[in-house]
């Protein structure tokens, strides 16, 4: 498989407070893994562009991509949310993260590679249609969701949602489109406390106890997502990967392991393989402790390039 690595200078400089646990540290890490292995001359790299008004408008409300735009300060930090903050760089960041999927999707639907791997930052998976949360201001996998589905002729696109919290912002952008399927595990009861009310046929929310394991993980993915994908028999992938319920994480309390992420990707291209002509995209979303982060997502890429 042709893997595409993409990721932008940007997003190491969106800084939040001093400790802040979302920190360029956690992009660098995964860059340092990569380019110690052997996958460093097997990826195609490219530089993210920044996403236009046009693509952010797909999935949020003009007055929220405003509200951003005119908040993003030219000095010193503005707090949007509770968990979220904006510096100089941070509107650069999250214009070049949401460009990375949408890039990334051009090269996997024309052809260049099969799959792709955005190295971004900030997270995407909290920010609803009108609103940041939960360290995300712009939703990337959702806007090229929307992307995809409008720019090319594909009617059903998938959403694996692997990080430890749930995907509220995604669930709040696709809720009412039944051409996405959105398939979200999560620690709960956990931040940001949603999701498991909202089970439908295109949403299937799979809320987890402290302590859940990998062979839990896998029962889910073989039972419950394998008929649901057989059945909807999606055209593209799209991954937000998180990589917080590793066992070692500080923010969170599941207990995966680097196998598992191994075990999921490889599922997720068997789905692929089957349906999508081996189109995926993934995007990272969380994971915060930095040496299971570049472990974790090094073998998630090699995964995709098998
Ligand atoms: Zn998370």
């Amino acid at each position: 498989m042709k893997t595409a690595f993409i990721s932008h200078p940007d997003t190491l400089l969106h800084v939040m407070d001093g400790n802040h646990p979302e920190s360029p540290a956690r992009i660098s890490a995964i860059k340092q893994a990569v380019m110690a292995s052997a996958l460093q001359n097997q990826l195609l790299y490219a530089d993210a562009p920044m996403a236009d008004k046009t693509a952010l408008l797909r999935v949020h409300r003009a007055e929220y991509v405003d509200y951003i735009f005119d908040i993003a300060p030219k000095a010193g930090l503005v707090r949007l949310d509770v968990d979220t903050a904006m510096g100089p760089m941070s509107l650069a960041a999250t214009l070049h993260a949401t460009g990375a999927v949408i890039h990334a999707t051009d090269l996997v639907m024309k052809g260049s590679v099969d799959n792709a791997f955005c190295c971004i930052r900030p997270p995407g998976h909290h920010a609803g249609r009108a609103n940041s949360a939960g360290f995300c201001i712009f939703n990337h996998v959702a806007a090229g969701v929307a992307y995809a589905l409008e720019q090319y002729p594909l009617t059903r696109a998938a959403i694996i949602d692997f990080d430890v919290h749930h995907g509220d912002g995604t669930e709040d952008i696709i809720k009412d489109n039944p051409n996405v399927l959105f398939c979200s595990t999560f620690q709960h009861p956990f931040y940001p406390y949603k999701g498991t009310e909202s089970t439908s046929n295109h949403l299937l929310n799979i809320p987890l106890a402290a302590k859940s394991d990998g062979a839990t993980f896998r029962h889910l993915f073989e039972t419950i997502y394998k008929p649901a994908l057989d059945d909807f028999k999606p055209e593209i992938i799209f991954i937000s990967a998180g990589f917080d319920a590793h066992i070692n994480d500080p923010l969170a309390d599941l207990a995966l392991t680097k196998d598992d992420y191994i075990w999921m990707t490889a599922f997720i291209k068997k789905i692929a393989k089957k349906y999508a002509n081996n189109r995926i995209i993934s995007s990272l979303e969380g994971g915060y402790h930095l040496p299971s982060l570049a472990e974790s997502a090094l073998a998630h890429i090699q995964t995709l390039t098998n």
